[in-house]
């Protein structure tokens, strides 16, 4: 059979797994694997979205002016530096398709979100994955590998899938060190769940730096991840530019809506935060003083930096209908879901302790131990 010629990067690209198989089991496993908001919408936002399914026989607003103007006064900031997208994911492949001049290179921390290699590669950008110094970003190194290539610098604060956190001072300096030809974007998927003194908004600083770019999401802290609603706030300049790259009407009108409804009940979203980060706070200290070793998360998950031992964890908790994600031979993330499922969680790490298996990479903690290495 002869198939018509299509980019050689799609024979290479990783395709998304949405969560790692839980095999043998009919009942739908306790999702902690993709960082997802463990509580069912607000009725408030239910009404406002089962409203808004009598008007899709339209296209949507194709600028999203209602919630433009929503987040626009939530922040304190003009409309004109805010475009929203399908998911932040959806705006990530829009930087990076407009950066994409032939020989461009983005620089990002490894590990970090597993997205970003595969929407570099589709949009023909080069990547240079700085790994993590003691599960944190590399700012030093990454600053070292920035060169007269790199027109994108991402970083993801709180990292997916350490947790960890840059400081805002450490996050300013860094973004003044940056060549203002290369544009800064700062991933904030997780900001809502940052609980510290020292970490502060990357959005602070876009008045002062036009090559700054933020990323927001409605998918975690304000639970609509099944809508598909992020944004991206910018200078006023570049975020026209970006706006040109989107699809048109990429944003439903559902989504839009019921985005809006969210920013409406923000108060009562983020107590739902506040639950989540006592949570994460129960399960890591009982993981701690059994004998794990967790770096402190500032998001909604916790990394487990398990070496070659991460895909028998994965298995293992798949086994008991538990549903975390391994990354290769690296380690394991899970989600703080549920106190339920939660404990079910904990229960499942006991067990693996109770076989004898290790809690931590194992001796001389290889640190920065690549996807593909063999440990
Ligand atoms: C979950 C996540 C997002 C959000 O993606 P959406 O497309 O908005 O659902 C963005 N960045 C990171 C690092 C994430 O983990």
């Amino acid at each position: 059979m002869s198939y018509p010629p299509l980019r050689a990067v799609l024979e290479t690209v990783a395709s998304y797994k949405p969560s790692d198989g839980v095999h043998g089991s009919t009942e739908r496993a306790r999702p902690l694997s993709a960082n997802e908001s463990p509580h069912t919408p607000l009725p408030g936002i239910v009404e406002v979205i089962e409203r808004a399914g009598s008007l899709v026989n339209r296209y949507p607003d194709p600028g999203c002016g209602p919630l433009v103007d929503a987040i626009a006064r939530s922040h304190g900031i003009e409309e004109d530096r805010i475009v929203a997208g399908a998911g932040s994911v959806a705006l990530l492949q829009t930087l990076f398709q407009a950066i994409a001049d032939p020989g461009a290179e983005a620089v990002y921390a490894w590990p970090s979100f597993e997205v970003y290699p595969t929407l570099a590669a589709l949009a023909g950008v080069e990547s240079v994955q700085v790994p993590l110094a003691d599960e944190t970003h590399d700012l030093r190194a990454m600053a070292d590998r920035i060169s007269s290539r790199t027109r994108l610098v991402i970083i993801c604060n709180p990292n997916n899938p350490t947790g960890t956190v840059v400081g805002h001072e450490e996050l300013r300096e860094f973004i003044e060190s940056v060549p203002p030809t290369c544009l800064v974007a700062v991933d904030e998927a997780y900001y809502e769940y940052v609980r510290g003194p020292a970490v502060s908004s990357a959005l602070r600083l876009c008045a002062a730096h036009p090559n700054l770019v933020v990323l927001r999401t409605f998918s975690k802290a304000y639970g609509l991840a099944g809508l598909r609603t992020g944004y991206l706030v910018g200078d006023a300049h570049v975020v026209e530019r970006l706006r040109r790259a989107c699809l048109p009407y990429a944003v439903n009108t559902v989504a839009q809506q019921a985005a809006v409804a969210a920013l409406g009940l923000e108060e009562q979203l983020l107590r739902r935060v506040d639950s989540t980060v006592a949570e994460r706070t129960r399960v890591r200290d009982t993981l701690v003083r059994r004998g794990w070793e967790i770096p402190d998360s500032q998001a909604n998950f916790l990394w487990l930096r398990l070496g070659r031992h991460a895909v028998g964890f994965g298995e293992w908790c798949a086994g008991r209908s538990i549903a975390v994600r391994a990354f290769g031979d690296v380690g394991v993330r899970v989600s703080i879901g549920s106190a339920e499922d939660n404990d079910q969680f904990l229960a499942a790490a006991d067990e693996w302790r109770s076989a004898g298996r290790t809690a931590t990479a194992g001796a001389g903690r290889p640190r920065q131990v690549r996807k593909e290495a063999e440990v």
